[in-house]
């Protein structure tokens, strides 16, 4: 591998602008909205179509009774593998399919992948049809520039991430599709900028918690207990002594932006009471004490805190009530949780793609770890599979918002960047 081989790679893809332009025109215009989850077989078989005729074999994989799957709206992925002349590393894109709705302040068509000065416009342009296009491009300029790699190309379109992933990357690691046996580097192109390597993501831990209380007449309350006075408890508690604590825990890990460093925790919701009634519901309420309050909570936890710290604390405050406020009682109900997950710098594909990014942009990447979360955790825990980054064009904060576009420019850079990476990784 040479210098050559580089500037040769790059006049590929640089050649190869209308054909990505084009990729990503026709993505974004297959509606892949979830939830409820439309689509996925179409752009799944337009996918394979596409790779089959760049000779890789591709798989669709419906994840059978995952979360949402049903006839009406299966959860089809596509799994597209190409060997090389001898044997060596796999190295494997992994992009979701799926996108999340609309919403209001559109001036473009969202699903019309309009092309204006430099950028494509579409809902999913940057999040993440733009990464997918630019890394089946990538694919295909090292594939003709280099016929003879060793080890092999995997490309995966899964479904559902924008809703947990369990019928699309946690479904295929369930399946082996991330055994490192099979595949040992994975990049994941999100959009986190051309210049920059994101190293994983913090914990979530998602639940419901249900102060318990006593039905009674509203002008009597001393004859029942108030469901959703215990709640205020609960706030006050959490007021008084989780914030201030979770304010005081910084991570080491590069999350962006600076405020997600912390530890932190959204309430999602809070419900007490009678159910709200309908809006053109004419009537009084009636005169209640409640005897139910339920709030869900969202907290987001460091990788040096762990899920077990996590949840102790908060259970420890909750029995601290039940101990000292009479008559409190509560119920907890674990929602969801995400394990956090941390690539090491050294490893072998964060090294590889930092180098391509030197040569590509000279400049030395900037690392990242996400607020939130995204694929890499079902790949660190269920496929055990540690060698796996999110590097792909786009802004992030321009995924989910109004007229979501991304840049041509962007989308080469990054394609160049992942071309030089699989010749790094597949050239002897
Ligand atoms: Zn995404």
């Amino acid at each position: 591998m040479s210098n050559n081989d580089f500037q040769a790679i790059s006049s590929r893809i640089d050649g190869k602008r209308d054909d990505l332009i084009a990729l990503t025109q026709e993505l974004i215009r297959i509606p892949t909205l979830n939830p409820p989850g439309e689509n996925y077989r179409d752009i799944c078989e337009y996918l394979s179509k596409r790779l089959e005729n760049k000779g890789f074999s591709c798989t669709l994989v419906r994840a059978f009774e995952a979360p949402g799957d049903s006839d009406r709206y299966p959860r089809w992925n596509m799994v597209a593998r190409r060997e090389g002349a001898s044997s060596g590393d796999c190295v494997h894109f992994n992009s979701h399919t799926d996108v999340v709705e609309v919403g209001h302040g559109w001036t473009r068509d969202p699903f019309g992948g309009a092309l204006e000065d430099g950028r494509i416009y579409g809902r999913g342009a940057c999040d993440m049809k733009g990464g997918l296009a630019s890394s089946i491009i990538a694919a295909e300029a090292f594939i003709e520039a280099h016929p003879d790699y060793r080890g092999a190309i995997e490309i995966s379109g899964t479904a559902d991430e924008e809703s947990g992933g369990y019928g699309g990357v946690a479904y295929l690691a369930e399946q082996g599709y991330f055994d490192p046996k099979r595949v040992q580097h994975v990049i994941i192109p999100e959009p986190l900028g051309h210049d920059r390597i994101c190293l994983g993501h913090r914990g979530g831990w998602w639940a419901e918690i249900e102060t318990k209380g006593e039905i009674a007449h509203g002008c009597m309350p001393f004859l029942g207990d108030c469901a959703v006075r215990h709640m205020a408890a609960v706030l006050d508690t959490f007021e008084e002594k989780l914030y201030p604590a979770m304010a005081a825990r910084w991570t080491d890990m590069p999350v962006i932006p600076d405020g997600a460093r912390q530890s932190t925790m959204n309430i999602n919701s809070i419900h007490g009471g009678q159910p709200e009634q309908p809006a053109d519901y004419t009537g009084l309420p009636a005169h209640c004490v409640p005897d139910s309050c339920r709030i869900v909570i969202d907290r987001r936890f460091l990788i040096e805190e762990g899920i077990d710290a996590t949840q102790t604390e908060i259970v420890g405050l909750l029995d601290d009530l039940k101990t000292n406020r009479p008559g409190f009682d509560y119920e907890l109900r674990e929602i969801n949780r995400v394990i956090p997950s941390m690539t090491a710098k050294d490893a072998p594909v964060v090294e590889t793609v930092s180098a391509a990014i030197r040569d590509v942009l000279g400049q030395d990447p900037d690392y990242v770890a996400s607020p939130g979360s995204y694929d890499q955790k079902h790949i660190d825990r269920i496929g055990t599979l540690k060698n796996c980054i999110a590097y792909g064009p786009g802004d992030l904060e321009m995924a989910h918002k109004p007229d979501e576009f991304i840049e041509v420019g962007d989308m080469l850079d990054s394609a160049k960047v992942m071309a030089r990476s699989l010749q790094k990784l597949l050239l002897s």
